[in-house]
C-alpha cells in the first residue's frame, strides 16, 4: 500500500474521482457507487474529490449520502469552487454553504479552485473570492487550500504569483501523453517552483491509456509481461517523487480492484521504461483530446452529445478515410447531429482540453456529405 505524508495526513496514492459513477440512465446508480465507495474505504483509498458540476449536480450529494455512513475521520473530501462559471462568482457564500450542506459534513479536508484557466484567470484573480477562502480555512471549514488547473502554463504561473504563497496543492492533468502534447512535465516543474505537492487527475486520460494499438501494447508487454496496459499510466506517476495524489474515476468494480491491485506496492519505472511511454504517448498525440469529462454538454444550446460526437469523428478520423458514412450517427436522434450545430463555440469556452469543437463538428458535417 502507498500512501503519501501531507502536513501529518496519511494520504493513500490513489484517491477516487466522482464524475463516473455507474448511472442508471441519466441518474447516479446508488446501489452500485455504494458498493464502489464501501469497497474502496475497505481497500484503504481514504481521499474522494467531489465538485458543484459532476454529475450534472448530483455528485456532492451522493458522496454525502454514502460517505455519511463512515465515520468522519476515515475519509478526507475534497470539493472545488466553480469558478469555471462567471455568474457564480456573485453566489459565493450561497455555493459554499450549499456545498457543504449537500456533502453533510462541517469542513472540506480539501478545497480547490476549480479548473484555472485563460478565460477565468481575471475573474479569479480579483481578490474577492480568495479571500472569502481564506476566511473559510481560518475558520477551519477548509483545512487545506488548493487549485485545479488546466490553462496553459502561462496562466498557471500568473495564478500562483498571486496566490502561491496561500496555496497547498495543486492539481493537474499528468499522463505520459499529456507530458509532451499538454507540456505537463514544464506545469510539474512549475509547481516545484512554488514548493506545492502535485495531485493528478486524468491519469489514464480519460481511458485512453488503458488499451494502446497492438504494437504499443507489444512494446510494453515485452518490457513487464506482467503488467496490464492501465496500469502502465499509474506506474508512471509513481516514478515522480513530486506527486502526492493521484485521481482516478472508477466506474466499476473490476476497475477499482485492478487499481487497488497497481497501488498495492510501488513499482516505479527504470529510465528506459520511462523514455518508452513517453514515445508512445508522443505517437497517440491526435487533434481530438476528448477527456469525456462533459463540461460542454451545459452550454451548448443545441443539446448536442458533444464527447460522444467527437468519439464518432476521431475514430472515424483514425480509420484515414475521407468521408464519413451517416450509419455512424445512425444512433443519434436527429437534431442532435453535427449538422445542428450553429458553430456559436458557447462550449469551446468550457473545454479544459482546448479543442476546437466547432471547426471539428463543421468538418464532420462537410464529411458526412
Ligand atoms: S459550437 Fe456547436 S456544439 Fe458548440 S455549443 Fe455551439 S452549437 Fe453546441
Ligand atoms: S469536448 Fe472538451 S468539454 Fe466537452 S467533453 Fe470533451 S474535453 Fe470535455
Amino acid at each position: 500500500m502507498i500512501y503519501k505524508d501531507f502536513k501529518g495526513k496519511k494520504l493513500f496514492l490513489l484517491g477516487m474521482g466522482t464524475m463516473r459513477f455507474p448511472t442508471v440512465g441519466d441518474e447516479v446508480d446508488m446501489e452500485k457507487t455504494a458498493a464502489l465507495i464501501d469497497r474502496a474505504i475497505r481497500g484503504g483509498i481514504n481521499y474522494f474529490d467531489t465538485a458543484w458540476a459532476y454529475h450534472g449536480g448530483r455528485s456532492e450529494q451522493v458522496m454525502g449520502e454514502l460517505l455519511s455512513r463512515y465515520p468522519r475521520e476515515s475519509f478526507y473530501l475534497a470539493s472545488k469552487f466553480p469558478g469555471y462559471d462567471q455568474a457564480n462568482f456573485s453566489r459565493i457564500e450561497e455555493i459554499f454553504e450549499t456545498q457543504l450542506k449537500k456533502c453533510r459534513v462541517d469542513h472540506f479536508d480539501f478545497y480547490l479552485f476549480h479548473n484555472v484557466n485563460e478565460s477565468n484567470l481575471d475573474l479569479y484573480l480579483e481578490p474577492t473570492l480568495f479571500r472569502y477562502l481564506l476566511e473559510q480555512k481560518k475558520r477551519g471549514r477548509i483545512r487545506h487550500l488548493g487549485f485545479s488547473v488546466h490553462g496553459n502554463n502561462e496562466t498557471t504561473r500568473r495564478f500562483l504569483e498571486a496566490y502561491g504563497h496561500e496555496l497547498e496543492f495543486g492539481q493537474i492533468q499528468l499522463n505520459y501523453l499529456d507530458w509532451t502534447y499538454q507540456q505537463a512535465k514544464e506545469k510539474l516543474e512549475l509547481l516545484a517552483e512554488f514548493g506545492l505537492p502535485v495531485w493528478v487527475m486524468e491519469p489514464v486520460r480519460g481511458g485512453k491509456l488503458a488499451t494502446l494499438n497492438p504494437a504499443d501494447e507489444a512494446a510494453l508487454k515485452a518490457l513487464r509481461p506482467e503488467e496490464s496496459i492501465p496500469s502502465w499510466a499509474f506506474r508512471f506517476l509513481q516514478s515522480l517523487p513530486q506527486v502526492s495524489m493521484i485521481l482516478s474515476g472508477m466506474s466499476d468494480l473490476a476497475q477499482l480492484e485492478e487499481n487497488l491491485q497497481t497501488f498495492a506496492a510501488e513499482k516505479p519505472l527504470t529510465a528506459a521504461e520511462f523514455e518508452a511511454v513517453i514515445a508512445i504517448g508522443k505517437g497517440m498525440i491526435d487533434r481530438v483530446p476528448c477527456t469525456d469529462c462533459r463540461y460542454c454538454m451545459e452550454y451548448c444550446p443545441q443539446g448536442l452529445p458533444i464527447p460522444r460526437l467527437l468519439k464518432i469523428y476521431r475514430e472515424q478520423s483514425f480509420s484515414g478515410v475521407g468521408t464519413i458514412q451517416p450509419r455512424a450517427v445512425h444512433g443519434i436522434e436527429e437534431g442532435k447531429r453535427p449538422d445542428a450545430c450553429l458553430g456559436c463555440g458557447a462550449c469551446e469556452g468550457v473545454c479544459p482540453q482546448n479543442i476546437k469543437i466547432s471547426g471539428i463538428m463543421a468538418d464532420f458535417r462537410r464529411r458526412l456529405g
